[in-house]
C-alpha cells in the first residue's frame, strides 16, 4: 500500500474562541480527510484563555513556581482538543484527542521554555492508520520522568511543525485570524501588504525580532526539514502565505518586511573592570538559567578602563536576569545594575540586505526625519534592528514601513 499524505493543521486561540469557530475549524480538518489526506490537527488554547490563566495565576501567587505554572497552563489547550474532538464526532467522523504526555512528545524540563527533544510517530500511526483524525494539544510537552512542560507562549505553531517534519506531512497549515504574513503588523501598520512567498530565513528572523503571527522556533523545524508552511485565515479560503526555501527570484527583493518587538527590557552592568573575562561571566551565568540574549550592548569609558555591559531580554525574564547581574555585580565589584524596561526593538528584515549598502543608512534617515531616538544598534546579515523607546515604537515602525516602500505594490512581487 502507498504510503497516504498527510497534512498538518495548526488553528491558533482566536480560530476557536467559541463553539461556532471549533465546528468550522472541525468542517477544515474533516474536508482535507475527504479528500484522502490523513489529517494530523494541532490547537491551540480558545481565545484568550491562556492569558487569563496566566493572571490567575498572578492573582494567587505574585511569583508562581514554574512547574505549577505549566500545570496550569497546559488545560487550556487540554479543553481545546477535547472540544475539537467532540466537534468531529458530532460532524459524523472518527477522530481522538492527545496530550503531549499520551504521544510522547518528550521535552527536556526547563519548564515555561522547554525545548522538543523527540516526538514518537507510534502512537499517531496507529490511530491514523485507525481512519482517524488525529487532535494533538499544542505548546505542551512531557520530559523524560513524565512531568507536564510548555514549549514558550505562542509555541503551538513550533508543535504543528515538528509533527509535520516527524511524520513527514506535504505540508503545514497555519490557521489564523489573518489571512497571511504581512511586510509589517497589520494591526500597527494600515498599509502593510500581504506577502505571497517568503523564505524561511526571512521569516524565522521576522518572527524573532517581533512577527508574532509565527513562533520563530517552527520555523526552524521547517527550515530543518524542508516542511512548506502555509500561514492562512481560518475564516476564509484565502491563498495565504507560503513559507519555504529561498528561490533566486526572490534575492531581489531588499528589505521584506518591518517589525516590532515591545517585550524586551535592557539589562545594564555599569563599571565593570574591563579585564578578560568580565563578559564570558556574565553571559555563562545568564545562559546557565536558560534565559536568552536578544542583543549585546557594550560601551567603554574611562580610557578603557570600565565598561558599561548591557542586553535586551524578554521582559518575562528580565527580573531573573536582573537578579542574577546583582549577584555577580557584586563579585566582580561592578558600580552598579540598571533595568530599563521602557524600550522596544524595531527591525528591518532581508535577504538582500547582503548585498545592498545603504540600507542602514536608510532606515536611521527615517527614524532622523521622525526624531526618534536611537539607544542602540545591532546588525546581522539579513537584519538590522535599532533600540528606541517604548512610545516611539509604532511610529518608528510605520516610518521605516514607509521608508522602505513596503506599502507600494511592486513588480518583482512573488506571486
Ligand atoms: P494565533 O492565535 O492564531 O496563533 P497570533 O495572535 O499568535 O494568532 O498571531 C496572529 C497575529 O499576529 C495577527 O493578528 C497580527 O496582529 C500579528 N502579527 C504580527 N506581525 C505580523 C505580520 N508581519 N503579519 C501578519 N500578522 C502579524
Ligand atoms: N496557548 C498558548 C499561548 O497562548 C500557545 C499558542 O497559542 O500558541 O501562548
Ligand atoms: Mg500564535
Amino acid at each position: 500500500m502507498s504510503a497516504m499524505v498527510l497534512v498538518v493543521q495548526k488553528f491558533g486561540g482566536t480560530s476557536l474562541a467559541d463553539a461556532e469557530k471549533i465546528h468550522r475549524a472541525a468542517r477544515r480538518a474533516i474536508r482535507a480527510k475527504l479528500s484522502g489526506q490523513q489529517v494530523v490537527l494541532v490547537v491551540s488554547a480558545m481565545g484568550r484563555t491562556t492569558d487569563d490563566l496566566v493572571k490567575l495565576a498572578q492573582a494567587v501567587c505574585c511569583d508562581p513556581p514554574k512547574r505549577e505554572l505549566d500545570m496550569l497552563l497546559t488545560t487550556g489547550e487540554q479543553v481545546s482538543i477535547a472540544l475539537m474532538a467532540m466537534a468531529i464526532d458530532a460532524a459524523g467522523h472518527e477522530a481522538i484527542s492527545l496530550t503531549a504526555g499520551q504521544l510522547g512528545l518528550v521535552t527536556d524540563s526547563a519548564h515555561t521554555r522547554s525545548r522538543i527533544q523527540r516526538i514518537s510517530r507510534d502512537r499517531i500511526d496507529a490511530e491514523l492508520a485507525a481512519g482517524k483524525i488525529v487532535i494533538v494539544a499544542g505548546f505542551q510537552g512531557a520530559d523524560q520522568a513524565g512531568e507536564i512542560t510548555t514549549l514558550g507562549r505562542g509555541a503551538s505553531d513550533t508543535t504543528a511543525t515538528a509533527l509535520a517534519a516527524v511524520l513527514g506531512a506535504k505540508c503545514c497549515e497555519i490557521y489564523t485570524d489573518v489571512d497571511g504574513v504581512y511586510s509589517a503588523d497589520p494591526r500597527l501598520v494600515p498599509g502593510a501588504r500581504k506577502i505571497d512567498e517568503i523564505n524561511y530565513d526571512t521569516m524565522l528572523e521576522m518572527a524573532a525580532t517581533g512577527a508574532t503571527v509565527m513562533h520563530s522556533r517552527a520555523i526552524e523545524f521547517g527550515k530543518k526539514f524542508q516542511v512548506p508552511i502555509y500561514v492562512r485565515s481560518s475564516m476564509t479560503d484565502a491563498e495565504g502565505t507560503l513559507i519555504t526555501a529561498a528561490t533566486p527570484g526572490m534575492e531581489a527583493i531588499v528589505v521584506r518586511g518591518v517589525t516590532l518587538r515591545e517585550d524586551l527590557a535592557v539589562v545594564a552592568m555599569n563599571g565593570v573592570p574591563n579585564t578578560p573575562g568580565a563578559a564570558a561571566r556574565i553571559f555563562s551565568e545568564v545562559a546557565k538559567s536558560n534565559i536568552l540574549i536578544d542583543d549585546i550592548v557594550q560601551n567603554l569609558y574611562d580610557g578603557g578602563r570600565v565598561a558599561n555591559i548591557g542586553f535586551s531580554t524578554n521582559s518575562s525574564e528580565s527580573a531573573e536576569a536582573m537578579a542574577i547581574c546583582r549577584r555577580l555585580g557584586k563579585q566582580l565589584g561592578v558600580d552598579g545594575v540598571e533595568i530599563d524596561e521602557g524600550v522596544s526593538k524595531v527591525s528591518a528584515v532581508g535577504l538582500g540586505m547582503r548585498t545592498h549598502s545603504g540600507i542602514a543608512a536608510t532606515m536611521f534617515e527615517a527614524l532622523a526625519k521622525e526624531k526618534i531616538n536611537i539607544d542602540n544598534i545591532s546588525t546581522s546579515e539579513i537584519v538590522i534592528s535599532c533600540i528606541v523607546r517604548r512610545e516611539d515604537g509604532p511610529r518608528a515602525l510605520r516610518c521605516l514601513h514607509s521608508a522602505f516602500e513596503l506599502d507600494e505594490p511592486r513588480e518583482d512581487d512573488i506571486a
